[in-house]
């Protein structure tokens, strides 16, 4: 078996999310802080990241907050008190490291955008596409599933619902999509997981030391949805064949992950990502 060398989970900020977009059923009136996430894998191809959180323009701009806040009132947000660390605001729907959150995340393990020599992208919502901008500016490889490109493609990926086609229509993004399971470096694999959108992906990772890891970004956003084997609570395809998607995809992570031993982690939930945080040279 291929193995990857070392891998760094990265956080670039957090986002208000309802519990009912989270998990199928829940309560849209709950909001948690859910962690904007990302992983860094060392390869012998280079190095490969996987997501690339909010851009500083959404976490900045009025209409985005606006998004988040649909019906709810202005003034502080409700919801459960932030527990761990870090505190975000108490007045606004998202926050994120300074700057460009992707170059400041980056930035503690002594690179740049310029060092990867991949992204992969697990779908187009806003939270995960922040990046894109600056990986086109440093002429990184951007890669995505060719259903998702196509969806966003599509018209029907709307502002309103989490999706901003301008970080994902630049003429000089070098995109490469993948159609099936890939492995696009040693030890780094691609696994189609789709439902959460038409064309979501999640990663597999696998270490010398620890293993493997799967990471299963808004396929599972939270540990609740792999406790109860609940899936995410939106499918922006909005069909029933969406929702059954979904709810594979959910059963082919929990499969893979017990036929591996895998440490499978959800993509938006702070206790998790608290509890994985990696040792100072990555975890191997
Ligand atoms: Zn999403």
């Amino acid at each position: 078996m291929q193995r990857a060398g070392r891998l760094f989970v990265l956080q670039y900020g957090a986002e208000r999310v309802s519990k009912g977009l989270s998990l199928r059923g829940g309560d849209h009136g709950h909001l948690y802080w859910e962690p904007l996430t990302g992983v860094l894998v060392e390869t012998t191809a280079g190095w490969i990241i996987f997501d690339t959180g909010m851009s500083r323009r959404h976490h900045d701009s009025a209409a985005v907050e606006q998004v988040y806040r649909g019906d709810l009132p202005p003034g502080p947000l409700p919801g459960p008190p932030w527990h761990l660390p870090p505190a975000p605001p108490a007045d606004r729907s998202t926050w994120g490291l300074p700057g460009d959150p992707l170059v400041s995340v980056l930035q503690p393990l002594g690179l740049t955008p310029a060092d990867l020599s991949l992204a992969v992208i697990s779908h187009l919502h806003w939270d995960h596409t922040g990046g894109i901008e600056t990986l086109t500016g440093a002429g990184v490889e951007v890669l995505l599933h060719a259903d998702e490109l196509a969806w966003g493609r599509s018209g029907r990926a709307r502002f309103e619902e989490g999706f901003d086609a301008a970080e994902w229509s630049l003429p000089a993004t070098r995109w490469r999509t993948v159609d099936a399971e890939t492995e696009v470096a040693p030890g780094v694999t691609v696994l189609p997981t789709p439902g959460h959108t038409p064309g979501h992906v999640s990663l597999q990772v696998e270490l010398a030391g620890t293993g493997t890891w799967i990471f299963a970004a808004d396929a599972t956003d939270l540990a609740q949805n792999l406790l109860d084997a609940v899936p995410c609570g939106s499918c922006a395809g909005g069909t029933a064949a969406d929702e059954e998607q979904a709810s594979a995809s959910l059963d082919l992570l929990l499969a893979r992950a017990r036929a591996s031993h895998a440490r499978l982690v959800p993509g938006h939930d702070q206790v998790v990502w608290n509890a994985i945080r990696h040792p100072p040279g990555g975890h191997r």
